[in-house]
């Protein structure tokens, strides 16, 4: 049994708090992925887990035990960190048997773990190499090999695939996936890449500034962000965001965009009425963005577009959105919508685009709170 969590986790350094009374329950044998941006405090928090580091407050917890308080060896843990370092003296063989060998496993069975893992990870042809006349990809591997080979209970990761060229990171995420399935292991994952996160992590936990905002699926976070950060961070393109006034209007509630006046339905008036008078931010995803001949929606706004990228499968298309006639006038949004690719669209092109109230999310301009949520 290997859930970890961690109870009101803080790692305070001289300047910085690094991790902010963290409390996290990652379930036996799921693939958590931690993701935020560069220094927000993911390395700290996975050395927190390993032992490297001990916590300024708080306990970590792996399966029943407290090991707050235990050295790394205790912990039954099998780390693949960023540069890893690889004993340089051993070939990747004897590398990926030194932990076997420990555990007086015999010879036959690592030889055919190794194999097999090898072949998995494609270094097979590099086990009677050592690590300096490897490529900086084939270390990362070889390095997943030693702790895959070992078959511990919990993989802490991070950023094992960096290093690695585009395709052959698609082709690890599928493998690695598979792996999880097979070990039955819990896997801490890091990264700063929000598609390796939604592509792997059965839940994602966005962390900002040390702080955990938001655990949850991949999918929960995309269509229910529970604050702005999770919503610009999750999703390729980005959320388009701008503001608009929450107003009342023959006794009904509507938001103001531009010039524009979006009837607030009846069931949503609860959570927007507090906002009566105030400004808040909007959210849409790119491909909610209606970009037709004659758009459809609630609402009918003028864009320029600035420049298209034809993707193959989709287009995105980048808008210059203008406020025109309203108070704040001469206001520019820009906006990105992703579109058919046999739609005709020029860049200078003048067009309309429109959306769906239901499509549009929420949030309060101080905290960055989701309104709906
Ligand atoms: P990256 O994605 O760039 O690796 P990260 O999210 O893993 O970043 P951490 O390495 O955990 O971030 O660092 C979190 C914060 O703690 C940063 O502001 C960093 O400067 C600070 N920090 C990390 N280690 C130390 C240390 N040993 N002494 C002082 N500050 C540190």
């Amino acid at each position: 049994m290997a859930k970890v969590i961690l109870e009101n986790l803080t790692k305070s350094y001289r300047k910085s708090v690094a991790v902010q009374n963290v409390n996290l329950e990652i379930k036996n044998q799921e693939f958590l992925v931690m993701v935020g941006p560069s220094g927000c405090g993911k390395t700290t928090l996975l050395r927190l887990i390993a032992g490297l580091e001990e916590p300024s407050s708080g306990r970590v917890f792996i399966g029943e035990n407290d090991v707050t308080d235990l050295p790394p060896r205790d912990r039954d843990i099998a780390m693949v960190f960023q540069n890893y370092a690889l004993y340089p003296h051993l070939t990747v063989f004897e590398n990926m048997a030194f932990g076997l060998k420990l555990r007086k496993i015999p010879k036959k069975e690592i030889e055919k773990k190794i194999l097999e893992v090898s072949s998995m990870l494609g270094i097979e042809m590099l086990l009677d190499r050592r690590p300096r006349e490897l490529s900086g990809g084939q270390r990362q591997r070889a390095a997943m090999g030693r702790a895959i080979v070992r078959e511990p209970k919990l993989f802490l990761m991070d950023e094992p695939l960096s290093n690695l060229d585009a395709q052959f990171r698609v082709q690890m995420r599928v493998e690695l996936r598979k792996l999880h399935e097979k070990l039955n292991a819990t896997i801490l994952y890091v990264t700063h890449d929000q598609t390796e996160a939604v592509t792997l992590g059965n839940r994602i936990a966005i962390i900002k500034d040390g702080i955990l905002l938001q655990v949850d699926t991949p999918l929960n976070l995309y269509h229910s962000p529970a604050n702005l950060f999770t919503a610009g961070f999750i999703g390729v393109p980005s959320m388009n965001f701008f503001n608009g006034i929450i107003m009342s209007k023959e006794n009904e509630l509507c938001v103001a965009v531009k010039k524009c006046e979006i009837k607030i339905p009846r069931e949503k008036e609860e959570n927007l009425l507090p906002y009566k008078g105030k400004e808040v931010v909007i959210g849409i995803r790119p491909d909610k963005v209606l970009l037709e001949a004659d758009p459809c929606g609630e609402a009918r706004f003028k864009a320029f577009v600035e420049m298209t990228e034809p993707l193959g499968s989709e287009t995105y298309v980048y808008l210059k959105w203008e406020a025109e006639k309203t108070d704040r006038e001469g206001e520019i949004d820009r906006l990105t919508a992703v579109v058919r690719p046999s739609m005709p669209i020029q860049v200078n092109q003048e067009l309309f685009f429109s959306f769906k109230f239901e499509d549009l999310h929420f949030f309060d301009k101080l905290s960055g709170k989701a309104l709906d949520f």
